[in-house]
């Protein structure tokens, strides 16, 4: 293995893997730094992630039209990522979503050329079987909205990064110190260097910077559900679900998970969810997650889908990772130090063009897209 590099990157969850990519197929002589998600979360000291899971709703719709335009440029890339990959990670299934703000959803959605249309409660009920009775308007997004395996991009994007040139080192790095005219990138195994770096570590790594970013690291608790409805339904956004303790849930429908079950996902946030340190994470995931929670999401499945017999329920703990400015942040924090961070949530599905965002960083010194520079800067403490 090579010790001198162009570009590190830090960090080899969504983002990271997908800048890697981008990096590595533009020449760049790049190394990606990142384990694989820990075998035992039960014992491992971390770091842990955001993505290791079967299912992450994937739709153009979307809360800004950033966002929208982040998933609907991601989306029309998934095709030839799986295929040159021969990994395939995207299933249609389209999506329901019902909150007070559809009408901006809707108009997001209409200026990154998604397909999104409103639709009533009754039209949900009678094509979905979902009871909604929120009051609030919904949409329907049809194919390609449905959901992708967050697993699969990343080994997608790093089977492709690696063909493209890049190394792949599957540890974490613990320390990054100015070396010559670049970086050292550090741990236990060893070191190299780099002479720039891009730190996409989620919810942690945050050590390894030279500066304090303003992130909310906010605990979730998810479901899993083997229920016995299998067949057609969409993913699911909903505003003010049947339990009242949650402000939104979402779900994402029947996918095989590890341990054999084929099982619906319910997660969401609890109307009174705080941010926690980073330090405290790693308790977080050596344990089963938030019990009303819990509680709050097998309610609210229930009363979206009466009548379903549930056979077996799970639970999880995970992490988001907010932002000040409810966007990624994706610009330089230090000389030759750039970040990509802050999913807010929802960048698995636009995890590949945060990514492509991130690399083009290292190919010019001017932001060069038409998505303004200033939606992704990032916000310091
Ligand atoms: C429960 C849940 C449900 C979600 N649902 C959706 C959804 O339906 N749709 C959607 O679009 N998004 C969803 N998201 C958000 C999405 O998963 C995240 O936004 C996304 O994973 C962020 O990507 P990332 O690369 O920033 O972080 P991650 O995917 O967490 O990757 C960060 C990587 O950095 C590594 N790392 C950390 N520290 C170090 C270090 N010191 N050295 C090296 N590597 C390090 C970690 O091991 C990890 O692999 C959901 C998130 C959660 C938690």
């Amino acid at each position: 293995m090579p010790s001198q590099y162009e570009v590190a990157v830090i960090g080899r969850g969504l983002i990271g893997s997908a800048a890697a990519r981008h990096l590595a197929e533009a020449d760049q002589h790049v190394v990606v730094i990142g384990p694989d998600e820990p075998t035992d979360r039960r014992v491992s000291p971390g770091p842990f992630c955001s993505h290791p899971d079967e299912g992450r709703i994937t739709r153009v719709a979307g809360r800004t039209p950033i966002w929208s335009q982040l998933a609907a440029r991601s989306i029309d890339r998934y095709g030839d990522i799986a295929q040159r990959s021969s990994i395939d990670f995207h299933v249609q299934c389209g999506l329901v979503s019902s909150s007070p703000k559809i009408s901006d959803w809707l108009e997001n959605s209409a200026i990154a050329g998604g397909n999104a249309r409103p639709v009533t409660a009754e039209w949900v009920s009678d094509n979905t079987g979902i009871v909604l009775r929120n009051g609030h308007p919904a949409l329907y997004e049809g194919d390609p909205a449905g959901y992708i395996n967050p697993r699969r991009l990343v080994a997608a994007q790093t089977t492709l990064a690696e063909a493209a040139g890049a190394v792949v080192v599957k540890e974490a790095a613990s320390t990054l110190q100015t070396s010559g005219n670049g970086y050292s990138v550090g741990g236990p195994w060893g070191s190299l260097t780099a002479r720039r770096v891009l730190v996409a570590t989620g919810a942690f790594g945050s050590e390894l910077l030279p500066c304090s970013l303003n992130l909310h690291r906010m605990r979730r608790t998810t479901v899993t559900a083997e229920i016995s409805i299998q067949d057609g339904l969409p993913s699911l956004i909903c505003v003010d679900p049947p339990d009242e303790r949650l402000d939104e849930i979402y779900w994402v429908p029947p996918v095989r998970y590890s341990d054999g079950r084929l099982a619906l996902k319910i997660g969401g946030s609890l109307r009174d969810s705080e941010s926690v340190e980073q330090a405290a994470l790693t308790e977080w995931f050596h344990g089963d997650g938030n019990p009303t929670e819990v509680e709050a999401l097998r309610n609210s499945l229930m009363g979206l889908l009466p009548g379903i017999e549930v056979r077996s329920w799970a639970q999880k703990p995970c992490v988001v990772t907010n932002t000040a400015t409810d966007h990624p942040y994706v610009g330089w924090v230090d000389d030759g130090i750039a970040v990509a961070l802050g999913g807010c949530g929802a960048a698995a599905k636009s995890s590949d063009e945060l990514g492509r965002l991130a690399s083009t960083l290292f190919e010019s010194a001017n932001w060069t897209d038409t998505l303004p520079a200033a939606a992704f800067e990032p916000v310091f403490d």
